[in-house]
């Protein structure tokens, strides 16, 4: 049986700005619901050892830590929906949104945290070895190739960061473009191009990802030439696939600005979108940075956003309805 939720604030999904929304909002007594999505927990869900979010002096897990945050949300008095979003009206406000099994959700506020996932390459050598040697994210996994070899796939922004990024951990890294000229900004092919510890394979595509005997991960990847198809094969450790994210904006296009990216667009500096009453936190609005940790933060900035926005609607209402009272 379907049923319709009624809410002053819901959160759609469960990663670290989702559920860092859910704690502030709860804790300000918004009793947010939060639509938890195919993915409950976020991308962390997907990954093992966490090093770099703040407060564990050990390794931690990723899957332990969204635990743990939804707790900590649920303890506070956030309530979880385990639900997927496939319809949003957000042309009046209360908004109205639909589950893929027929739920309603109405809501006064919409908090946006439906995250990015990262374009692949798409073959089964990639698959079988993420985790293993192959990854998306140099700023999560650069820390575990100290003194390896690495490669970057990719010739954009991302890629040429990443491949920067790994020279903190590693002197022979190695990007690989499938063209012969990169769309990354000037600047940083300056940078990258300068650098003593980074070398350039150009109009080269990756042919496949080779593993090792047993459990050795990533020891190779084999490379065609997009021009003469030849191939030839470059040891590395550790593979790092650059080649832009994709963020899970499809419900919201023409309802909600979006930049060309795909990404949504939010007043600087705060978590406002182009409709009043809807708001965007981590990944989703995010191209940039990307983390666990910025999701949070931006996640904490729309629970505040909102409860200010709630409080100028409670305001403005109680002061009509005092102003209709006198006459
Ligand atoms: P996500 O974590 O992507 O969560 C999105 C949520 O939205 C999910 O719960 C999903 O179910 C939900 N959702 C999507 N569509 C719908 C819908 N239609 N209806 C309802 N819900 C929906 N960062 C670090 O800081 N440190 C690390 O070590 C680190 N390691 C990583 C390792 C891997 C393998 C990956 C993939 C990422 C890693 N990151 C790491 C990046 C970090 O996970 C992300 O930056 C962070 O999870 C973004 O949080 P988010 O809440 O914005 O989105
Ligand atoms: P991107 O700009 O879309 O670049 C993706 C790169 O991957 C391109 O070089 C592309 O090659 C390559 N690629 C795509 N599919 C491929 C495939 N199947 N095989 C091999 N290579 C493939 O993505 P991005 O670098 O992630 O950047 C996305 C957006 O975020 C951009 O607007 C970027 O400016 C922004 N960004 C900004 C910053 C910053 O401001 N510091 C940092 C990161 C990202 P081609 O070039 O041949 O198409």
């Amino acid at each position: 049986m379907t049923a319709t939720h009624s809410t002053r604030m819901l959160i759609l999904g469960s990663g670290p700005a989702g559920l860092s929304a859910a704690i502030y909002a709860a804790r300000a007594g918004l009793a947010p619901i939060v639509v938890q999505g195919i993915q409950p927990g976020g991308q962390l869900t997907t990954t093992t050892d966490v090093e770099n979010y703040p407060g564990f002096r050990d390794v931690i897990q990723g899957p332990w830590l969204m635990e743990e945050m939804q707790a900590q949300a649920e303890h506070v008095g956030a309530r979880m929906m385990w639900d997927t979003i496939v319809d949003v009206d957000v042309s009046v406000r209360p908004f109205r949104l639909t589950g893929d099994g027929g739920h309603v959700y109405s809501c006064d506020t919409l908090v946006i945290a439906t995250g990015a996932q990262a374009r692949w390459l798409g073959m089964e050598s990639e698959t079988r070895l993420r985790g293993q040697g192959v990854s998306a994210c140099a700023t999560c996994d650069g820390f575990f190739y100290r003194g390896k070899k690495v490669a970057v796939i990719g010739g954009g922004n991302t890629a040429v960061e990443e491949a920067l990024y790994l020279t903190n951990h590693s002197q022979d890294v190695t990007l690989i473009h499938r063209r012969d000229s990169l769309r990354a900004e000037k600047i940083l092919q300056k940078r990258l191009f300068a650098h003593p510890h980074i070398k350039v394979l150009w109009n080269r595509e990756i042919a496949e990802f080779v593993g090792g005997e047993g459990n050795q991960g990533l020891v190779a990847i084999d490379l065609k030439d997009t021009h003469s198809g030849a191939r030839e094969r470059i040891e590395v450790d550790g593979g790092f696939v650059a080649i832009g994210h994709h963020p899970a904006t499809e419900l919201f296009h023409d309802k909600i600005a979006l930049d060309a990216d795909g990404y949504i667009e939010v007043t600087p500096g705060t978590t406002r979108t182009s409709v009043e009453g809807v708001f965007a936190c981590g990944d989703v609005m995010d191209k940039v940075y990307r983390q666990a940790v910025t999701a949070a933060g931006t996640g904490c900035m729309a629970a505040l956003d909102v409860e200010r926005f709630l409080a100028d609607q409670d305001f403005e209402a109680e002061a009509e309805a005092a102003s209709i009272a006198a006459e």
